[in-house]
């Protein structure tokens, strides 16, 4: 395999691999250090994937809640990105290999991130709509129109319903807000789009294994969502668990059925990263870290953001798979690069948790910030306030914002194109 094109250094090579909340602040910050910083990422954009439901439901265009990784990283001297896919690492030679070709390094940062966990349910794989990356959220945009579009001349009232109707899977945070983003449209949008429809045959389902919603916040938070959601239109099914998916119907664990052409699966993610590491450092599909974000058994492989699993007294199975967790991993393993540099000790990771929240449409969300359980329109406003500074691009923060403001005054959503037709075949798949 040939070698990736680099300027030869005699300082320290530090590559990076994924240009997410974790990478990008990593990088940003060994800004001033005397090392060569190199980062593959396979697309040339971040992706602000706490807003990708907003793109699948309609609300934003796929440009607002992405930005360019040289961009981004412009400012950043002895920086060097290449758009790459990384197959493997192979620790033992200190070097990784790519679509490109392969590279030597001192240092390695995994920041790889996380993907789609089906747990092994191949007809939701092959038939479901994961919701993890932009052109996803493209392809489900596409899917429920084109959807509403061939309901519009359906002849057959069972086909029409069909078409019409939307299961989510997983009462997380995302399975709240693309349930509510749904309930939204049916509610104030596509009434208007579709004058011929009957909306009284869409229903809108989230089905949740566990006996609540948002099982990571708080019970008060849970609860408040579930009577949001139930405002919204949206049937709530707690303690249910879906079987199978054959792109038409929803056969669910407890004998009952739902005829649908729209399974979202909002139901978790798991680690994601190439191969090459020994099995000892891997523990649930995450990384096993230390406290300074080491690999077990790699002394110069790091890992940090949704990858890692940093287990202590507080967090047993590691971090929440989070955007701000990310974020102070990426910080905090620079401070350590300083520190390694110049031969002094390295400083433990500690986690400041800002606290979690989800928004369930229109003026409603829930926010646990510390003790404080907030809702409605209060927390709806923290949650808007929060993704908009959270957003990278300036630009983007003043798309989101307007595009927010005009939704909000119109009751309209702008976005509503099949830019590209979706079509079963080029579904973007990930494996089980
Ligand atoms: C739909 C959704 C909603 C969310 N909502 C919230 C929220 O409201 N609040 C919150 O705090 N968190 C939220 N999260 C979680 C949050 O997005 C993640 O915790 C965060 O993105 C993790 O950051 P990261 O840097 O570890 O990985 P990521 O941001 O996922 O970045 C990983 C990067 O690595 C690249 N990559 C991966 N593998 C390879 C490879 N082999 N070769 C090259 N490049 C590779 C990817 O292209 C990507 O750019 C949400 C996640 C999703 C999917």
């Amino acid at each position: 395999m040939s070698q990736v094109p680099l300027p030869s250094t005699d300082k320290p090579r530090i590559v990076v691999i994924g240009g997410g909340f974790a990478g990008i602040k990593l990088v940003k910050r060994l800004k001033n250090l005397p090392v060569q910083v190199v980062l593959f990422d396979r697309n040339n954009y971040h992706t602000f994937q706490p807003l990708l439901y907003q793109v699948a439901t309609a609300g934003l265009e796929p440009d607002s809640i992405a930005d360019p990784l040289r961009k981004q990283l412009e400012p950043v001297k002895n920086f060097f990105f290449r758009m790459a896919e990384v197959y493997s690492i192979e620790p033992e030679n200190n070097l990784i290999k790519t679509e490109i070709g392969e590279v030597k390094y001192d240092y390695l940062v995994l920041a790889t991130g996380s993907k789609t966990n089906f747990f092994g349910n191949e007809s939701i794989m092959q038939n479901g709509f994961p919701l993890k990356q932009i052109p996803q959220a493209l392809d489900l945009r596409s899917h429920i129109l084109q959807n509403f579009e061939a309901a519009n001349i359906a002849t057959d009232e069972k086909e029409l319903a069909s078409r019409m109707n939307v299961v989510i899977v997983g009462g997380g945070p995302t399975g709240v807000e693309v349930a509510g983003a749904m309930g939204e449209l049916k509610n104030n949008i596509l009434p208007g789009d579709y004058p011929e429809l009957d909306f009284g045959l869409m229903t809108i389902t989230l089905l949740e294994g566990d006996d609540r919603l948002l099982r990571g916040m708080s019970e008060a938070s849970g609860k408040r969502a579930l009577k949001y959601l139930e405002k919204f239109g949206v049937k709530v099914r707690l303690n249910t668990m879906v079987k199978s998916y054959d792109g038409l119907v929803a056969d669910l664990g407890d004998g009952g059925h739902i005829s649908t052409h729209t399974l979202i699966w909002a139901a978790g993610v798991k680690g994601n990263f190439p191969k090459g590491l020994n099995k000892e450092s891997i523990d649930k599909g995450r990384l096993l870290v230390d406290p300074y974000n080491a690999v077990k058994g790699h002394d110069n492989v790091f890992a940090i953001g949704d990858i890692a699993m940093m287990s202590s007294d507080e967090f047993p199975q590691g971090h929440p798979m989070l955007a701000p967790v990310a974020i102070q991993q990426g910080e905090h393993l620079a401070q350590n690069f300083k520190h390694i540099l110049s031969g002094k000790q390295k400083k433990a990771f500690k986690y400041k948790d800002q606290g979690s929240m989800a928004t369930v449409g229109r003026n409603k969300a829930v926010a646990d910030i510390g003790n404080m359980k907030v809702g409605g329109f209060m927390a709806w406003l923290i949650w808007m306030f929060i993704h908009l500074i959270s957003i990278i691009g300036f630009r983007n923060k003043i798309i989101v914002f307007s595009n927010w403001v005009w939704n909000y005054f119109t009751y309209d959503k702008g976005t509503r194109l099949i830019i590209r037709k979706f079509i079963p075949k080029n579904r973007i798949k990930e494996e089980v």
